[in-house]
């Protein structure tokens, strides 16, 4: 039995990337499985997603603490989340990222390490930073767990039209992509990192009062706004549309009209865009992040 572990961000599609790796295993005549582990938090919190496959019955229905596979959607999550919990030195990791191995911390050694450039490939495909198909297409290939025809029809079948007719294309580039691709193994002694916790008890799951401060979720985003502070008429209405509250006004500096203008407090942004949409003069652009 093959275990996979997918690390994503709520609204990267990683519980439908399960979903599909599992549907394609079934169509590849195994027997498989598909199951998330979110609460209530919005978009961009951190999230997981497990599937086995197998050739016989599978009959465990915990979650993965011991992945043979472990697919990390975005790289940010190295710092925040244990993706790596129980993994070993026969563990394959993929991780969306287009930097170099030696500038992306926190990596295991000793341990096979694809770095696909996934959300480069989805802003071209289907632009949107969406990358749930594409690290499809890359973990067929890399794995040959599950074969490029099958990925295919669990995608024709989840998506219909143009999304349909995009999502086959990324697949389609991500799986060739990887064909050339060939895993990074960090050198220095392989150090386990501990089993991700089972969660045992309510008790653990609630966030007491007065806790917002330390929720970081700066470390949600993917794009971030930036504001071009001449066309800004100082309206206002961003600082009251954010829903994290991390708009303000810069008090000290002017601009070209002299009037103050607003910057955002990257700890608490996480990139929803809404200040952008929202904003009367289109004085707020939102770029990707490179963190
Ligand atoms: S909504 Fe636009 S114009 Fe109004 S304060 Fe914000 S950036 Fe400036
Ligand atoms: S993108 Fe804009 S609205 Fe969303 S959290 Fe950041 S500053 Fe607030």
């Amino acid at each position: 039995m093959y275990e996979i572990r997918i690390h994503g961000r709520g609204g990267q599609g990683s519980v439908t990337a399960a979903l599909l790796i599992a549907k394609a295993a079934f169509f590849d005549q195994k027997i498989s499985q598909a199951f998330p582990n979110f609460g209530v938090e919005r978009s961009g919190a951190p999230v997981e997603a497990f599937a086995r496959i197998s050739d016989k019955e599978i009959r465990t229905r915990s979650q993965v603490y011991h992945p043979n596979f472990v697919i990390v959607q975005d790289a940010t999550l190295l710092a925040q989340v244990n993706v790596f919990g129980g993994i070993n030195t026969e563990t394959v990791v993929i991780i969306n990222s287009n930097y170099p191995i030696e500038e992306i911390p926190h990596l295991p050694k000793g341990v096979q390490i694809y770095l696909v450039p996934a959300t480069e490939t989805a802003l071209e495909i289907l632009g949107k930073p969406i990358v749930n198909t594409l690290l499809l297409g890359y973990f067929a290939a890399i794995t040959g767990l599950i074969s490029l025809d099958s990925v295919k029809k669990a995608v024709e079948e989840r998506f219909a039209g143009e999304i349909q007719t995009k999502n086959l294309q990324a697949v389609e580039a991500a799986f060739h992509a990887a064909e050339k691709l060939e895993p990074q193994i960090l050198t220095g002694e392989f150090k386990p990192s501990k089993v991700l916790k089972k969660t045992e008890n309510l008790s653990e799951i609630i966030v007491g009062p007065g806790t917002t401060m330390n929720n970081l979720t700066g470390s949600w985003r993917t794009f971030k706004p930036v504001f071009d502070h001449d066309v800004c008429v100082n309206c206002a209405k961003c600082d009251l549309n954010c829903p994290d509250g991390c708009i303000f006004e810069v008090k000290d500096e002017v601009n070209s009209r002299g009037k103050h203008f607003r910057e955002v407090d990257l700890d608490y942004c996480k990139g929803c865009g809404i200040c952008a949409e929202g904003c009367p003069v289109k004085a707020i652009t939102m770029v990707l992040d490179e963190k």
